[in-house]
């Protein structure tokens, strides 16, 4: 039964791509996905499957009944583009104007349509259950949580889930996964400094926020310097700051973004203590005061390792051991973790890159493409650890 998902799935390589490619001629943002939710019901009630739409507002469920009691798996498939402006001269070209699947999640969802394809055909021979999860916002709407609170582990339970990502860090034919904690929890701040506008002659009778902006930014970095244990992981960063009016000017306030990343929750949740009290000291040092909005986004993505060996396996068994690379950690997030902090799962790599075709531009940026050739090859490994865990848990 196994092979003849694998080679059903290799038959639907035009499928996948067409469906791919009519995702990416209709990017729609985090939370928009309207007609790219429309799309994914449609395809996934012509299955048979019992659909839900408006789950975390975009959301789309379909559900598979297999045979017997057995075990409910969840299949996450994200769904939003990015703000971005295609650079790519191709004749699927995105046709919304500053909108662009540059992520790969038009990818993602042709995978798991292609996937409730074959395996809603075969139902009566799978044991237990499996949720099609058709996710919305990842890109820092928290959409997860959104379907969560929404009750997609619910009715049925899920018991475990899977997630993939394509990526242009890996070559076509090379897939990856970690153990343990793999993505960093992805949190931001601003921080509004207030000093007293004066005359540059006259500094003196002002507060200076913009020194005492910078001030901030170099004390920041002793927060993973001197606060975090040198074995721990800890990014602080400030990436926008604004103040001031003109160059004589004293400026009166500065305004400061940033973010904060980790793998360590105890950590993370003393961070907003750290940047208060540090920002804080050197506000009032200077005579002037400070206000900070420190938002909590995503946690930390933490594969399991019953979950992860599943996905290792499935790898190794349909392409070869050769195929299979272990992820190290990145800093970089992702919003599959609020799936996993709930229930066991794994979030792998799919290899996407093919130089000698020109694709490599990494995700993200208004070049991004993909070699298409990844797509039969993360719905087979998909399929085929979905399969196994399913099979396993009759
Ligand atoms: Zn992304
Ligand atoms: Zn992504």
């Amino acid at each position: 039964m196994k092979d003849r998902i694998h080679e059903e799935l290799a038959g639907l390589k035009d499928k996948l791509i067409q469906l791919r490619r009519d995702f990416h001629q209709h990017p729609e943002l985090g939370l928009e996905e309207t007609r790219t939710a429309e799309v994914v019901a449609d395809h996934l009630r012509r299955m048979g499957l019992t659909v839900k739409t408006g789950v975390g507002r975009t959301g789309v469920v379909g559900l598979l009944q297999g045979k017997g009691p057995g075990k409910t798996l969840m299949l996450r498939a994200d769904m939003d583009a990015l703000p971005l402006e295609e650079e790519n001269q191709v004749p699927y070209r995105s046709q919304s104007p500053g909108v662009m699947h540059a992520c790969g999640h038009d990818g993602h969802m042709a995978i798991l349509l292609a996937v409730a394809e074959v395996l809603s055909a075969h139902r009566h021979e799978i044991p237990g259950r499996i949720k099609f999860v058709f996710q919305p916002g990842e890109e820092g709407f928290a959409g997860a949580r959104l379907m969560i609170e929404d009750g997609v582990l619910q009715e049925p339970a899920v018991d475990a889930a899977l997630g993939l990502h394509l990526t242009n860090v890996l070559p076509l034919g090379l897939m990856a996964a970690g153990r343990g904690p793999v993505m960093a929890s992805m949190d931001s701040f601003t921080i509004k400094l207030k000093g007293k506008g004066a005359h540059a002659a006259q500094a003196n009778l002002g507060v200076d926020a913009v020194v005492m902006g910078s001030q901030v930014v170099g004390a920041l970095q002793t927060l993973a310097s001197r606060e975090a244990p040198p074995t721990t992981p800890l990014v602080v960063h400030v990436g926008s700051v604004h103040a001031g009016s003109a160059f004589n000017i004293v400026a009166e306030t500065a305004e400061l973004k940033g973010t904060v990343r980790t793998f360590d929750e105890t950590l993370r949740a003393s961070m907003p203590e750290r940047l208060n009290r540090l920002v804080g000291g050197i506000a009032s040092a200077m005579r002037g005061s400070h206000e900070l909005d420190y938002q909590f986004g995503y946690p930390a993505l933490v594969n399991a390792e019953s979950m992860t060996r599943l996905v290792e396996e499935a790898i190794v068994e349909i392409m070869g051991a050769q195929a299979y690379a272990k992820m190290p950690p990145r800093m970089a997030s992702e919003d599959m973790a609020f799936f996993q902090q709930e229930v066991p799962g794994c979030f792998f790599f799919v290899g996407a890159a093919n130089p000698k075709k020109g694709l490599d531009t990494p995700n993200h940026n208004p070049r991004f493409d993909f070699d298409e050739d990844a797509l039969v090859l993360g719905a087979q490994a998909m399929a085929r650890a979905a399969w196994n865990f399913l099979s396993a848990n009759p």
